[in-house]
């Protein structure tokens, strides 16, 4: 199956000159959606994780199903002041301006292996920040992952652990 048949393009979204790649096609269809779950789990086992992590919104969607697919846990990786308790976050720019993602203190073991999944992968910038994110909470990444990632923008250089993908686009 090829998961490109279930992902849609949407130009000039969320703002002129920018092509929005829309997943909802492909969680809308039950048997694409879960042979991309498939597909990332298998990507995912030989990087022995521990615990799964997702960045908000979206990266939830691909690594709740996952976590339960390889019977792990799933971490959130949230929004600013979402999160109840003691937190940690982390700053990080953006092209204009900065964000900001936060998580529980002590969500993760220290020193277990989590790793960290999106939806897609573009400049690398939201990526890099939950890995340093996981790593400033004490866990080891021994990987990130994507459903899909945006070659032409070189993000993977900027993920500094192994990289795996499903989809890409250059
Ligand atoms: P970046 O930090 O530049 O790698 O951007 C990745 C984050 O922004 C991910 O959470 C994506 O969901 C979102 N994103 C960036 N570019 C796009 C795009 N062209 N289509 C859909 N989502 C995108």
């Amino acid at each position: 199956m090829d998961l490109k048949d279930h992902i849609r393009g949407i130009p000039d979204f969320p703002k002129p000159g920018i092509l929005f790649y829309d997943i909802s096609t492909l969680l809308r269809h039950g048997s694409a959606w879960r042979t991309a779950m498939a597909r990332l789990a298998e990507a995912l086992r030989p990087h022995k994780p521990d615990l799964l992590a997702g960045i908000e919104s979206r990266g939830f969607l691909v690594a709740a199903p996952l976590a339960l697919e390889l019977g792990l846990g799933f971490v959130m990786l949230r929004k600013p002041r979402k999160l109840p308790g003691l937190t940690i976050g982390l700053n990080y720019a953006l092209e204009y301006g900065t964000d900001r993602i936060e998580m529980q203190a002590d969500a993760v073991p220290k020193g277990s292996r989590v790793v960290v999944l999106d939806d897609l992968l573009a400049t690398g910038g939201t990526m890099a920040a939950g890995i340093s994110l996981l790593r400033q909470a004490g866990a080891e990444v021994p990987c990130a992952a994507t459903l899909i990632e945006l070659t032409f923008l070189g993000g993977r250089s900027r993920i500094d652990v192994p990289f795996e993908s499903l989809v890409s686009y250059d």
